[in-house]
């Protein structure tokens, strides 16, 4: 299986993306520059959640 070793936009760590995922086919095509791990992923999307709730 292919995968990438990318940088976290957020947290500097190194993470992989796995051949066949969404998120690896971005980085292949080039259409997203900001990739972030699955930790900071999640954490975005519950600020987001509490910032709905406001
Ligand atoms: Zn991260």
């Amino acid at each position: 299986m292919f995968y990438y070793e990318i940088v976290c936009s957020s947290c500097r760590r190194t993470f992989r993306l796995s051949e066949g995922t969404l998120k690896y086919k971005l980085f292949k095509e080039r259409t997203n520059k900001i990739f972030r791990c699955e930790a900071c992923e999640s954490k975005i999307r519950m600020d987001a959640i509490k910032n709905f709730f406001k």
